[in-house]
């Protein structure tokens, strides 16, 4: 049995069951995160909406005495009243907001495996984005030290997380990385990320995840720490994350705020509910508005959950039927700091190519980053080994309404004629050249170009129409272009 079992996949994303001390969980997860000091929803409820693991902080509760007493007593299930698995954090992130804690690494590691927490954590140190790179490298060294600490005490069947941290640095975070899987984790957790959330700087998250991902193994479970809005899930599940915590929503509740998939509401603004769960049906936003804030924050956090939890089922659908990059494309659209992040993936495709299934059913065009999809790149490749026909001169067009041997198509270029019903070229619904983004048709060329060179000892016939004309230039010498004209093909040759 493998501790954690991958059973779909789709762009780098993956449905997968972790086995813990405390049974089975599947991820994409999200982990609710309790505070059994301020319980806005007490944790025994959070599996009503779809928790099947909570994470709560271990150093909160060995520095409240009779929270400690009790956690010593009956375990951290026992104390939050669950029988689900608990994953506990150490206190880092009070180390980042106050600069010191009270506990050794030591200290709290056992204290986490005392308590029988199912995924424990050392005192790793969380440096902040942009911190200056010796600090960044010191830090690290420390979260290295710490780490080398945690790997060698006994720890039964718990599961060690083994935070990477780095600040804004790739090579930190690729050394980090690289350090972890060297120590061999359970879970690899993506730490100090929640300031670049809070501050909507998803371009530097995203290029954090693809580093960091580029160096872990593909079947290694990794944990993307503070992030608990929907409106990141879809793109941190397809870059490959399998597990978010969320604070956010009792800290949006509490602040009268009201979370999306494509954004936070504030209360204060809403005449409708644009949802459906519990909470909106039964109520308007004016109710909740004139209730105290106890009941207040209790109703927006409900609504908080369900809302996470109904996404991350999307996503999980979006897996089950290989359409997660249109999901993504369709969810990055609500901020374009999540549209800009989305679209390093271009220069990440050799990894992507890696995870992405290379079969699928369909492929719908929703807009630029469409073309960046490692299905058109590795038609590019295909198409080069497809057998030419023995003639003169091969026919290449980009109107499928006259005889060709290759047609012209967005994203995909040159598609032989006995491709045009499979995957992918011939299952993509894309809107007509005349009214697509220039991107689509350049992509094309590029493809165009590559298959040109690959057969230089051959002769082709390339017949442009519409708005290819604009685009198809520059060929290599082994071919002609002739404009589609409106007497029919091969009329003009728009080469001499
Ligand atoms: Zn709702």
């Amino acid at each position: 049995m493998k501790m954690f079992e991958i059973v779909a996949k789709d762009v780098m994303g993956r449905i997968a069951k972790l086995e813990t001390p405390h049974g089975k969980v599947e991820t994409p997860a999200l982990m609710p995160v309790v505070n059994p000091n301020i319980e806005i929803i007490p944790a025994r409820e959070l599996k009503r909406f779809g928790a099947q693991i909570v994470i709560t902080n271990s150093y909160i509760i060995y520095r409240t005495p009779e929270l400690r007493e009790e956690a010593l007593k009956r375990g951290v299930h026992g104390l939050l009243g669950v029988d689900i698995p608990v994953m506990t954090d150490s206190g880092s992130y009070q180390l980042m907001v106050y600069g010191d804690v009270e506990v050794s690494n030591e200290e709290i590691l056992r204290f986490q495996i005392d308590i029988g927490s199912d995924i424990i954590v050392p005192l790793d140190v969380p440096t902040p984005p942009d911190a200056d790179y010796d600090t960044a490298k010191s830090d690290l060294e420390v979260t290295l030290e710490r780490e080398r600490e945690a790997v060698k005490m006994d720890r039964g069947k718990r599961l060690l997380a083994l935070p990477i941290q780095g600040s804004t640095h790739a090579d930190l975070r690729r050394k980090s990385a690289e350090e972890v899987v060297k120590l061999g984790a359970d879970l690899y957790p993506i730490g100090g990320v929640v300031p670049l959330m809070d501050t909507y700087r998803f371009y530097d998250l995203v290029r954090i995840v693809l580093e960091v991902k580029s160096v872990l193994p593909s079947n290694a479970p990794v944990h993307l720490f503070g992030a608990g809005h929907p409106m990141v899930f879809a793109l941190a599940v397809a870059l490959g994350c399998d597990l978010f915590d969320s604070a956010a929503y009792a800290l949006y509740a509490k602040d009268g705020r009201y979370l999306t998939p494509y954004g936070t509401k504030k209360l204060e603004e809403l005449q409708y509910f644009p949802c459906s769960c519990p909470v909106c049906l039964e109520h308007t936003p004016e109710e909740i508005r004139r209730m105290d804030e106890e009941d207040r924050t209790r109703l927006l956090a409900e609504h908080n959950l369900w809302i996470s939890f109904e996404e991350l089922k999307r996503i999980k659908q979006a897996i089950k039927e290989n359409n997660l990059f249109e999901f993504v494309e369709c969810r990055i659209r609500s901020h374009p700091n999540l549209l800009f992040a989305w679209r390093q993936i271009r220069e990440y495709r050799t990894l992507l190519e890696l995870f992405d299934p290379s079969m699928k059913h369909s492929f719908l065009y929703t807009g630029i980053e469409s073309c960046y999809r490692p299905a058109v790149l590795r038609h590019h490749e295909r198409v080069l080994n497809v057998e030419l026909p023995d003639k003169e001169e091969i026919v290449i067009s980009s109107d499928e309404g006259h005889p060709a041997d290759f047609y012209l198509r967005p994203c995909f270029g040159v598609v032989p004629v006995e491709m045009l019903e499979s995957y992918p070229a011939g299952h993509a619904e894309i809107p007509p050249s005349e009214l697509l983004e220039d991107e689509a048709l350049k992509i094309a060329v590029e493809g165009l170009k590559k298959f040109l060179k690959h057969h230089s000892e051959r002769k082709f016939v390339v017949i442009v129409n519409g708005k290819w004309k604009k685009f198809v230039k520059d060929l290599p010498e082994n071919a002609v272009i002739r404009n589609a004209g409106e007497e029919g093909w091969g009329s003009e040759n728009l080469q001499n």
